[in-house]
């Protein structure tokens, strides 16, 4: 949700703009600040600032995606396995045509993962179906010293420079029996049925896999244990798979609603109403919601502003009028986990704002829910794991220190 200042419309970010009353009086209720979701060094990926957010160090649990994708679709590693995402691409010739083969249903890549495993599995060699494009390769023995590329970085570009490379003499093995798995998988697929009826309905070829974003499971100790005097039970409440993974690893299970998108279409309400049924036996529930990312990356001006309205309509406002009536206290904090700029159309590393509230909390001056006003918040600027400390309200969690080789 978070944004620049636009001159379409007369210099206001669109938090500033959209109609937001249950935002507004969320800020007003309580206190915000600014939290940095991405530390330096680290790319505003979505993995990165969620489970920033959730206070986990990155420096100590950043595996990448692959890991991520694989507690998504429940595939349990081992210490020794190196999970890569695994994207099906299309290929033109030398040139990378679509690292997401356009319209995949995931029934036909199943097939196509299932014959990929049959001839390539083995021992060490494990492919697994994800969803749509996006897919798991578990290496058992693999280093994760590589050099990859996200293939949608590199639409249009001649991929071979961009095949991916040992980035240590250890992991020059891994690097060979990956760029094996590339290589074979474009013979392989090139003659597969699919590929000619995909071609016959003037869709792109499924050509390549494509690895990248290997890491090993993340050391990442759960919420239920690190808050284990306010958490017993929690979900997660996302259409996202790397923030499914991220709830997953955090000891949270997941909530799955019916219409939950991803994008501006999501099913906002029933995300909320999934929320608050939840809350009837768990303590804690991360709902996520994707559409105004999307809106940004679109470069949606109107749609991501719609975007904003419809999270403060139909999520926020049945939430903060339900926990009215809780029969227990609850406490709600509203944020973004990073800026998507519509000018930029991708994410930025930039703080974002927040808003706490609990019953009791003392509010501050902060009377709307935007970039510029959050600069005046009584949190003022946050970091690392501070803003989940604010939020469980834990004074002893603060002294608490992780020890990662324990879990
Ligand atoms: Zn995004």
């Amino acid at each position: 949700m978070a944004d620049w200042h636009h001159e379409a419309l007369g210099g206001q970010t669109l938090l500033q703009h959209a109609h937001t009353p249950n935002f507004d009086r969320l800020a007003r209720m309580g206190r915000c600040g600014l939290l940095r979701t991405v530390a330096d060094g680290f790319h505003p990926g979505s993995e990165v600032a969620n489970s920033s957010i959730l206070g986990y160090d990155q420096h100590l649990v950043y595996e990448g995606r692959g890991p991520l994708e694989a507690a998504s679709i429940g595939v349990e590693l081992a210490d020794d396995d190196l999970a890569l995402r695994c994207n099906f691409v299309s290929l033109d010739g030398n040139l990378l045509r679509n690292h997401s083969c356009g319209r995949l249903e995931t029934e036909d890549a199943d097939i196509l993962i299932k014959y990929l495993q049959e001839e390539l599995g083995s021992e060490r060699v494990h492919f697994y179906t994800g969803v749509q494009y996006r897919h798991l390769l578990v290496i058992k023995g693999g280093n994760k010293h590589l050099r990859c590329t996200p293939p949608h970085d590199i639409p249009g570009k001649p991929w071979r420079e961009y095949m991916l490379s040992a980035d240590a003499p250890e992991a020059e093995e891994t690097a060979r029996l990956l760029t094996e798995l590339v290589y074979k998988s474009q013979v392989l697929l090139k003659y597969h049925p699919l590929n000619a009826q995909r071609l016959e309905q003037g869709q792109d070829p499924v050509s390549s896999i494509w690895p990248w974003g290997g890491g090993y499971r993340p050391q990442m100790m759960p919420l239920t244990e690190r808050f284990s005097s306010q958490i017993q039970r929690g979900s997660v409440i996302t259409a996202v798979d790397l923030i499914r993974g991220i709830g997953r690893y955090a000891g949270l299970k997941t909530i799955d609603v019916v219409g939950a998108t991803g994008l501006w279409d999501t099913n906002y309400a029933g995300k909320a109403h999934a929320a608050l049924e939840a809350l009837k036996t768990d303590d804690f529930v991360y709902l996520h919601v994707e559409a105004a990312d999307e809106a940004g990356h679109d470069g949606e001006l109107a749609l991501k502003i719609q975007c904003i309205e419809n999270i403060d309509k139909y999520i926020l406002g049945p939430i903060m009028q339900a926990a009215e009536v809780f029969d227990e206290p609850l406490s709600i904090a509203l944020l973004p986990d990073h800026p998507t700029p519509i000018d930029l159309r991708t994410h930025t590393a930039e703080p974002i704002p927040f808003a706490i509230w609990y019953p009791g909390i003392t509010p501050d001056a902060v009377e709307t829910f935007d970039e510029d006003a959050a600069c005046h918040g009584s949190y003022g600027l946050l970091e690392n794991d501070q803003f989940i400390l604010a939020f469980m309200q834990d004074k002893k969690t603060e002294i608490q220190t992780y020890q990662p080789e324990i879990y």
